[in-house]
């Protein structure tokens, strides 16, 4: 039998693994514009759609879901670099992050973003004094909140809890006097974000209607107006087989629900979801080739020519259980699994293990394997440079043509930032080895 290979928007995978190479990551825009579109059609009007660059960075990637509409969370220097050339208009820019260097905030206030998202009362100062050497004043800031309640709903807590993230909320409590010392910076709101893969709906809309409740005690607490108010977002596909996707609808429905009192109490305020995960995983796939399959020890495995180097958070990263993304033999696509496969990158680590004892058809050296739901966080959050052997080429896929969005590394590419010098031979140490009858 011959089973049928994957094709992507009418494009047979072996062809793109031919053209690209392997391992190669593909994206699908029809994915990413459906993922889009039902959450923008779904969600209350007053929230805007913001996308975290962290999750992919790449800049056709931010210019694609930009022409979607949604807007750009960036939390470094570059990744502003890459907003502005994918062409995000400013006005639809934040930048957040515990540690931004005066570089980055100076490069934040030349390209007048939306807004800065502030993380402690020394770094208000620090841009308050900046803004001050380059003649500017009315510079919109939002504060980030460390909440003094928890997320429910993620591995990943980040309220509740000493953090380096975002203001105590109790601390805001009692910095009127302080902030409003800050001549030159303008607060236009809050921020808050509780955590990423939540699954749970009822989690979700709950730390909402508590990031919404929490901005408006401190607007009055602090005599900050509420023009924008940022939920943070952190939402979640699923993964691993005892996780599901949540319904859109329901989710919606909720949040909502949340937002619509709010928004009657304060229209006009901009409401920003920033996403990472949920806007770009399902699009993406990590494609490899088996280069061997072997036996050890009663345990059959699928050597690739990729893994954990560019896929490392398939095996964890932040604290993620050891499970295996969902895993599809993309040569045989739709015959059915029927053996067991541990399936290994080329790393010199034997953690370099991409599924274990996975369910997959007969895999022959040469079959190309896929990751799903890859998306997110592979290059961004993977180690591409151990062994050397750098990142992977990336293919976007639109309207049935494929369009390489990221070239492969090349060696020349990773050597040409290290220098060889030429070292003169240490006398001292030359002695020394005499001394000690050494050669
Ligand atoms: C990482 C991060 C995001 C994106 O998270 P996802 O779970 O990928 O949507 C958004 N906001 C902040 C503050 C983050 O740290």
């Amino acid at each position: 039998m011959n089973a049928a290979e994957l094709h992507v928007q009418g494009v047979p995978v072996s062809r793109l693994a031919e053209r690209y190479g392997t391992p190669l990551f593909v994206y699908d825009a029809e994915e990413l514009h459906s993922v889009h579109h039902r959450l923008r059609e779904l969600l209350h009007p007053a929230v805007d759609i913001f996308f975290s660059l962290k999750a992919n960075p790449n800049i056709s990637i931010c210019a694609y879901l930009n022409s979607l509409g949604a807007g750009a969370e960036l939390s470094s220097a570059v990744e502003l670099l890459t907003a502005r050339r994918a062409g995000v208009d400013p006005a639809d820019m934040i930048f957040l992050g515990p540690g931004k260097t005066r570089e980055e905030l100076r490069a934040c206030l030349d390209a007048g973003i939306s807004a800065i998202v502030c993380e402690s009362l020394a770094e208000l100062r620090v841009l308050d004094g900046l803004a001050e050497e380059t003649g500017r004043t009315g510079v919109p800031v939002l504060l980030r909140i460390n909440p003094d309640f928890a997320g429910r709903g993620t591995g990943l807590t980040m309220g509740g809890k000493p953090r380096q993230f975002g203001i105590d909320a109790e601390t805001l409590r009692g910095a009127r006097t302080e902030l409003a010392a800050l001549r030159r910076i303008r607060v236009t709101g809050f921020h808050a974000y509780m955590g990423t893969r939540f699954l749970d709906p009822a989690h979700i809309v709950a730390n909402t209607r508590q990031i919404l409740d929490l901005a408006e005690e401190l607007s009055r607490t602090l005599g900050i107006p509420l023009e924008t108010v940022d939920i943070g977002g952190g939402l979640g596909v699923a993964y691993f087989d005892n996780e599901k996707d949540f319904d859109l609808g329901e989710l919606t429905g909720g949040l909502n629900a949340a937002v619509e009192p709010f928004v009657r109490a304060h229209p006009g305020c901009r409401l920003i979801t920033e996403l990472g995960r949920y806007l770009t995983a399902t699009a993406g796939r990590y494609v490899t080739r088996a280069l061997y399959v072997k036996e050890s020890m009663g345990e059959t495995f699928v050597v690739a020519d990729g893994g954990t180097n560019h896929i490392m958070p398939a095996v964890g990263i932040g604290g993620f259980v050891k499970r295996n993304f969902p895993i599809r033999s993309l040569s045989r696509y739709d015959a059915e699994p029927t053996h067991a496969y541990t399936v290994t990158g080329p790393l010199c680590t034997p953690s370099d293990v991409i599924a274990k004892r996975v369910a997959l058809p007969a895999v022959e050296p040469g079959d190309l394997i896929g990751v799903e739901r890859a998306g997110a966080y592979g290059p961004s959050a993977s180690p591409g440079h151990f062994l050397s052997h750098g990142f992977p080429a990336e293919v976007l896929v639109h309207r049935g043509v494929p369009h390489l969005v990221r070239e492969r590394d090349t060696a020349e590419d990773l050597l040409a930032r290290q220098r060889l010098v030429d070292l003169d031979p240490d006398p001292d140490l030359d002695t020394a080895r005499k001394r000690n009858g050494s050669a």
